[in-house]
């Protein structure tokens, strides 16, 4: 009688969402029965491994296979359905339709509580010959393109996002000469298209192809074709232009489908039935600055809601919290780590921000291996509030976006980096680490002790007359120097002040810090000089560099 009792829970899609869900609701409740619907043949697989099993970075594919049905029944008493696909739901009468794919039968499975996992669905455009693309979403799919690549010596991968840029790395490795053909002018959209210039360097010097702001027109026998009607060969075809949420189950039920596209939950992550939820790459997530729907397809993300959903639908407090869109990705050894708002998004939203570049070294320059790091950070000019960052660098990049992703989740200002006590030694850091530095730089616009100049701002500039001042020195100016940009070294600026013409001046160095110097150097001299604005250039002629694409 106590068994016909028990609570059932129906959870469908069992990897990182639903088996997060699963697990944590068994933790919560001994009795309740657990029932985990999986269509493909296996559950709590590591898609975010996925792309390494392809290069043999994950020599066992064993090793991505984290969980089988029967641990997990062991363990936690769950009821793994693999091979078995939700086909509907009716909701008035909280029923799953379930079609078993192995024996081919179909049945029915009352629930109390239903919740949706089902994860996003790869965007294959509809091009002639888009059947031979492969996609990768799966074990099978990874089975599907190890042995396409098997023996094959050229790829072509579509799409230069997260997962096309791992795709294209492993099948690099797999020793295939690859291409990447994105439609728009930059891998990697999260990240500015300054910091994006770094990995468009390390891709073609690896020896990828890159063709930016080209699309793929036509796949063929063994190549692909171009809009330009150039034809690149391609024996494998890697289709990763993005993903969008599975609906399809949802949409059926009648549940309530956002703007974006994907199931629209509450902040407690119920869909518009009482008893059906939703979590993961499926739904529209909350924007942490708009508090507007967004779609945030991430791991940690499906996983953290997995939990939250185990402890809403056991009735406990709780529920969702807003995102940040924190990510980061490998390219060839280089880390490229983003967490919030980019400058694009925040000048396309007209959205008033102050960017900050530098480019301090991982760790102690004096200990071996220290390499340099890209920096962003975007900042409200008004009230100091970080909003967003991103980092670029052999090493590094991700502890410095994690603790400005836990700094934005905690409420503090961009000034208050400054004063995080980091952990350091030589090998790891710097006693004032990247971090702080960024801190300092924003607690000096903030409060006018410098003023800068953005990459893109000075050749504007320099047209309405500003005179740009090269602080670095003899020998660095002449092996490569801005043009029109007048040499004073930083050292011979006291004594040389009034060489420097009436009118705006921007200062620049290689990467900002003597920039800074001259400013406060100068600032404190302006007293019988015709000056106007004195503007330091942001980041420096590296980031220079990288944004006009020298
Ligand atoms: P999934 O984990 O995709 O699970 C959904 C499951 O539901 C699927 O297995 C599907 O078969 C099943 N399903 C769907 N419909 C039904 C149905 N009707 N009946 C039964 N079963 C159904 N994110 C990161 O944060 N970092 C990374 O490095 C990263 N790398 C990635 C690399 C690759 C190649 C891929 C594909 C994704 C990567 N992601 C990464 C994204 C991450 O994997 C997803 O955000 C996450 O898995 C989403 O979890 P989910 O539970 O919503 O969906």
């Amino acid at each position: 009688m106590r068994y016909m009792q028990r609570t059932r829970i129906v959870i469908v899609g069992g990897v990182a969402g639903g088996m997060s869900a699963a697990t944590r609701l068994r933790r919560l409740d001994e009795t309740a029965e657990i029932v985990v619907l999986e269509r493909s043949g296996h559950v709590s697989f590591a898609n975010c491994g996925l792309p390494y099993r392809v290069g043999g970075v994950i020599e066992q594919r064993n090793s991505l296979l984290l969980q089988t049905p029967a641990a997990l029944n062991a363990r936690f008493g769950l009821d793994v359905r693999v091979r078995h696909e939700a086909i509907a739901v009716d909701a008035a009468a909280r029923r799953v339709r379930v079609r078993d794919l192995a024996a081919g039968e179909e049945y029915d499975l009352g629930y109390d509580r239903l919740i949706l996992s089902p994860g996003a669905v790869p965007v294959r455009p509809g091009l002639p010959g888009i059947e031979r693309a492969l996609t990768l979403r799966n074990i099978e799919d990874t089975d599907a393109l190890v042995a396409a690549v098997a023996g094959a010596r050229t790829g072509v991968v579509i799409g230069g996002g997260f997962i096309g840029l791992e795709v294209a790395e492993n099948l690099a490795r797999r020793g295939l000469a690859v291409g990447i053909v994105e439609a728009t002018d930059q891998v990697l959209a999260p990240i500015d298209p300054e910091l994006a210039a770094l990995v468009h360097r390390r891709l073609r010097d690896r020896g990828v192809e890159l063709h930016l702001g080209q699309q793929v027109v036509e796949i063929g026998a063994d190549d692909v074709v171009l809009a330009d009607g150039s034809r690149l060969p391609a024996q494998v075809v890697v289709a990763a232009i993005g993903v969008r949420p599975d609906t399809a189950l949802a949409a059926a039920a009648g549940l309530a489908i956002g703007e974006l596209g994907g199931i629209r939950v509450d902040e407690r992550l119920r869909t518009s039935d009482p008893h059906i939820f939703a979590i993961g790459d499926a739904v529209e997530k909350t924007d942490a600055f708009t508090a507007q729907a967004a779609l945030v397809p991430l791991a940690q993300t499906a996983n953290l809601q997995g939990r939250r959903v185990a402890d809403v639908a056991m009735g406990r407090p709780g529920g969702d919290r807003p995102v940040l869109g924190t990510a980061i990705v490998e390219v060839f050894g280089l880390q490229v780590a983003v967490t919030g708002w980019n400058e694009k998004r925040l000048r396309a939203a007209g959205r008033a921000h102050r960017v900050i570049h530098s480019h301090p070294m991982d760790h102690a320059g004096y200990y071996p291996g220290a390499t340099q790091l890209a920096m962003k950070l975007l900042v409200d000019p008004v009230t100091d509030a970080i909003l967003g960052a991103q980092a670029v660098g052999g090493s590094g990049a991700d502890k410095r976006i994690d603790v400005i992703a836990t700094a934005m989740a905690a409420g503090l200002r961009a000034s208050g980096l400054a004063g995080l006590e980091l952990a350091y030694a030589p090998p790891f850091g710097s006693a004032k680490d990247p971090v702080n530095m960024l801190g300092w730089i924003a607690a000096n616009l903030r409060d006018g002790l410098t003023e800068t100049i953005q990459w893109h701002e000075l050749a504007a500039a320099q047209a309405a007359g500003a005179t740009v001042v090269d602080v670095r020195t003899a020998a660095e100016h002449q092996a490569a120097a801005i043009p029109g940009a007048v040499p004073v070294p930083l050292d011979e600026l006291r004594a040389r002040l009034d060489e420097l013409p009436a009118g705006d001046l921007i200062v620049y160095c290689a990467v900002g810090l003597r920039g800074y110097l001259a400013t406060r150097v100068l600032e404190q001299h302006r007293a019988g000089h015709a000056w106007g604005r004195i503007r330091n250039l942001d980041g420096g002629m590296r980031t220079w560099q990288a944004g006009v694409g020298r």
